[in-house]
């Protein structure tokens, strides 16, 4: 009984990408937002999604200045991946505007590069997360797949469910079918023409 207070083990995960291991994630200021998706299909495949995901990006990511130390908060990530993405016309604060514009806001810093780096504690390895990011900021692949918010056992069971009703529904209608079928044929295996019945032509004229 000396194992019984280990949690159950997690389901197996498929094995992970191979990336490298980072320390720290370093990027032009203008890469910023591509960091939000990334981190999130990195994170994602790394077996971290829903609430995690959220609380993560709340208060676990961090974006600072490699010169001056100015900090972005993961929302602010956010902000700046939706700026990039589509409204053009949506209002960023002034700093946000200056980091767009690839800028460090901070009056009179010239860094164009900024840090990620992963604050929160968590049950994954961050050195690969990092490295996995930057991978899929370089276009490895579309992280937008990997986004999908986690559809993870409970709706696979479900729409596992559902095919099934759907096949025995389906091999139940087929099996009434064929019933009815059956049951529609005036008499099983007899054809509509008697056999018996004698062509005209085929008949000798001498014995008519
Ligand atoms: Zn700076």
């Amino acid at each position: 009984m000396a194992d019984s207070s280990q949690p159950t083990p997690e389901p197996a995960q498929a094995p992970l990408p191979t990336a490298p291991s980072l320390s720290e994630l370093r990027l032009p200021i203008n890469q910023l937002a591509k960091v939000n998706a990334a981190l999130a299909g990195a994170l994602g495949e790394a077996g971290i999604g829903g609430q995690e995901l959220n609380g993560l990006f709340a208060a676990g990511v961090k974006a600072t200045c490699v010169a001056c130390g100015l900090g972005l908060t993961g929302t602010e990530l956010g902000e700046l991946a939706l700026a990039a993405s589509e409204d053009h016309d949506r209002r960023l604060s002034p700093r946000l505007e200056k980091l767009r514009l690839g800028e460090c806001p901070r009056n009179g810093c010239e860094s164009r590069f900024y840090q990620v780096v992963l604050t929160a504690p968590g049950r994954f390895d961050r050195g690969w997360v990092l490295g996995r990011t930057q991978q899929l900021i370089a276009g490895k692949r579309e992280p937008l797949l990997s986004m999908r918010p986690s559809l993870s056992p409970e709706t696979r069971r479900t729409t596992r469910r559902l095919a099934g009703i759907a096949l025995a529904t389906f091999f139940v209608a087929f099996v009434a079918y064929r019933l009815v079928f059956f049951r529609s044929q005036p008499i099983p295996f007899v054809q509509p023409k008697s056999p018996f019945t004698v062509e005209p032509t085929s008949i000798d004229p001498s014995q008519r």
